[in-house]
């Protein structure tokens, strides 16, 4: 069986005391659920959120880091300070860090590298811009985002990768894509990890789905059979929201 993840990416929102407020309210009203459920709070409030989901199966993951472990690297984060404090799992290529700084496929394969280095597990982000899918070159440019990050890996690394397709198009611009396209770019995805790492691993591999998901659009995208979940941005900035969302799977 396959996790089933439910991740919130808070970007730069909440600071301490609406972090802690979050995590409090979201902890004690989360239901039963087989889901894995995971917080991305700014750097700043890691430390003070892992405290705050202490005793809970809620998990505090780092929206970013950098590639190398130290140095002289003004303004970054390496993983093993984020271990340090106790955040075990990292979102890396996320389309905001591609679009707005300059993340490239090549810098992405590093920081892979230096995560699963780390012990660390991901959150591994890609997806194709609206033109891309106007020109019918969706399933190309995800390919390729995949064979280039990824590819390279040891099988064994796997277990340690979970993967987020987000249509550049559908994050925080309110339009989803529909189950069925989200469906159908899962099981490419699947097929794809097929091509390169066999049946096994391809199907161990759990998938989020991430753009726009809500309360009311989750059961549905969620019920897909290549869909194990979601990463949210904007609805999981509302405890009743994330938990919604968390309800549907
Ligand atoms: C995201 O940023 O990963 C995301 C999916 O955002 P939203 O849910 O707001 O579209």
């Amino acid at each position: 069986m396959r996790s089933k993840i439910v991740a919130g990416n808070w970007k730069m929102n909440k600071n301490l005391d609406e972090t802690r407020a979050l995590i409090n309210e979201l902890v004690q009203k989360l239901p039963e659920t087989s889901a894995e459920v995971m917080v991305a709070p700014t750097f700043v409030n890691l430390s003070e959120a892992v405290k705050s989901v202490a005793g809970s199966k809620v998990e505090v993951v780092a929206q970013n880091m950098h590639f190398e472990e130290s140095g002289a690297f003004t303004g970054e984060i390496a993983p093993g300070m984020l271990k340090n404090i106790g955040v075990n799992t990292v979102i890396l290529g996320h389309s905001e860090r591609r679009a707005y700084f300059g993340e490239t496929d090549t810098l992405l394969k590093k920081k892979v590298d230096r995560a699963l280095a780390q012990g660390m597990r991901m959150i591994f982000c890609f997806g194709e811009e609206l033109e891309d899918r106007k020109a019918g070159k969706h399933f190309d440019v995800v390919e390729s985002q995949l064979r280039n990050a990824l590819f390279h890996l040891p099988k064994e690394a796997w277990k340690h990768i979970v993967l987020a397709y987000e249509p550049v198009w559908a994050i925080g611009t309110g339009e989803t894509a529909s189950p069925e396209q989200a469906q159908e770019m899962h099981a490419f995805i699947r097929e794809t990890i097929t091509s390169g790492f066999g049946e096994e691993i391809a199907e161990a591999v759990t998938i989020l789905y991430g753009g726009s998901v809500k309360p009311g659009n989750a059961s549905e995208i969620f019920s897909k059979p290549d869909v194990d979940g979601g990463l949210i941005g904007g609805a999981a900035l509302k405890a009743d929201d994330f938990i919604g969302i968390i309800n549907g799977i």
